[in-house]
């Protein structure tokens, strides 16, 4: 892929790749989304890509659900149109990023130490690069995709999509006309299993369930005896909760990962607690932790409006992450913890997936990898969060998480989504595109 010296980041000359270079190009557009509908808007990146696919003879189409909220999506006609198409997307939006709190300005496309900063490198501003290289590279050899491809960049992914790929769902479904199985964000990436380096494949995604707890009482004068204190009954329920240790719940995909992690170390699956096992798949175990149980994860409060007056509701919402399938169980048991006393209201929900891991397009995603890293382990997991891929199984779309990158043993990557100081090593970037321009080319 073509090489194109930068000059223009922290004094360093360094060179880039096209890989590089777009997703450098992408982290200086502050698509920021700040939920609450409120959001910097994706149209200048959406304009960028789709001038990129243009210039590859391509037709982009580009759907602003609202004001500034722009998805673009363009189809690749395959070498053999009688297979089903694949869905190739990624979101343009990024999480907010307090510059106080980086090294770097976020939203600069710093180059420095072989790693390109600012964010969105994680998430996902890499992949969005990955797809248009290894696309690029494809197409510009005069070669063709194996089957049509979908190329999506979503809107507003990190505030559920609702403005763009549940738009375009509900409201374009022709764009995905013959496809049955996507790749997207948040998986693919390498973490270091008992010293070797190991793929995770995501092949499921938790359900979600976010809701207002609504604690009432006896409004009154801070310095009386109240009994029916709605703060107070609101902090109960929300300690309750915090401190919840849901029990394990395994799945076909954590199922299957456990005994895979177990062969590699070596140990008997029945004879090492999940917990156990989990601790020791390297930087991924912060992820794959919360893929066993049901969290539920108190994150806002509001109550009270004078020090001196008791009021008469609080209010606390909590995140609820469970299994496919489980959300009405989860939800009873909720409300048996927090009590009658307590009104649950659901504010949010989305589905939970699970997709085989099996079947040809997981054998492609392996052999293409053991291609560029032969011998490396490929593990399934369950992604405790949530990404575009649920909006496109209401198309009967199986998503899987597959952005390729191949990471150092210290480099704490899941750490990164959202975090501060997002970056991503220039070779990783490469060695992904390098792979998807094969699975693509091949698949
Ligand atoms: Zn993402």
């Amino acid at each position: 892929m073509t090489t194109t010296p930068d000059r223009s980041t922290d004094g360093d000359s360094v060179d880039l790749d096209e890989t590089a270079t777009i997703a450098r190009d992408l982290i200086r557009f502050d698509t920021t989304n700040y939920g609450g509908g409120r959001s910097n808007g994706e149209a200048d990146a959406a304009d960028y890509v789709a001038e990129k696919l243009r210039a590859l003879g391509l037709t982009p189409q580009l759907f602003e659900s609202e004001p500034g909220r722009v998805s673009v999506v363009a189809r690749v006609e395959g070498a053999d149109r009688a297979k089903p198409g694949l869905v190739v997307h990624g979101h343009l939006d990024v999480v907010p990023a307090d510059p106080a709190n980086w090294s770097v300005d976020p939203f600069e496309g710093v180059v420095r130490d072989g790693l390109l900063w600012g964010r969105g490198a994680v998430d996902m501003k890499n992949m969005d690069a990955m797809m248009l290289a290894s696309l690029g590279d494809i197409l510009r050899s005069g070669e063709r995709p194996a089957r049509d491809l979908v190329i999506g960049f979503f809107a507003d992914e990190e505030a559920g999509g609702v403005l763009g790929s549940h738009h375009l769902v509900t409201e374009h479904p022709e764009l995905f006309d013959g496809a049955t199985e996507a790749i997207s964000e948040v998986g693919g990436y390498s973490t270091f299993i008992d010293g070797r380096r190991s793929y995770l494949l995501q092949t499921g995604e938790k359900a979600l369930i976010w809701v207002k707890l609504i604690a009432r009482g006896t409004a009154g004068h801070g310095s009386q005896m109240i009994e029916a204190n709605a703060v107070t009954r609101l902090a109960e329920a929300v300690a309750t909760l915090g401190r919840r240790e849901w029990p394990i719940t395994l799945t076909d995909t954590t199922a299957s990962l456990l005994r895979e992690v177990a062969r590699i170390l070596d140990v008997d699956v029945e004879q090492v607690s999940p917990d156990e096992l989990v601790l020791r798949t390297g930087t991924a175990r912060g992820f794959i932790r919360g893929s066993l149980r049901t969290t539920t994860n108190p994150t806002m409060l509001t109550a009270g409006y004078k020090h001196n007056v008791v009021p008469d509701t609080a209010e606390a919402l909590v995140d609820i992450r469970c299994m496919p399938g489980q959300e009405a169980a989860v939800l009873a048991e909720v409300q048996d913890l927090v009590g009658d006393d307590i009104e649950i209201v659901t504010m949010h929900t989305d589905i939970g997936l699970e997709t085989p891991f099996s079947g040809p397009l997981v054998e492609a995603i392996e052999r293409t990898l053991h291609r560029h890293d032969p011998g490396a382990p490929v593990l399934p997991y369950l992604l405790s969060g949530g990404t575009d891929n649920k909006a496109l199984s209401l198309l009967g779309i199986a998503g899987y998480g597959f952005a390729p990158l191949r990471l150092d043993e210290g480099m704490d990557f899941p750490a990164m989504f959202h975090g501060v100081d997002e970056r991503v090593p220039l070779d990783a970037l490469s060695f992904g595109s390098r792979v998807l321009r094969d699975l693509l080319a091949t698949y």
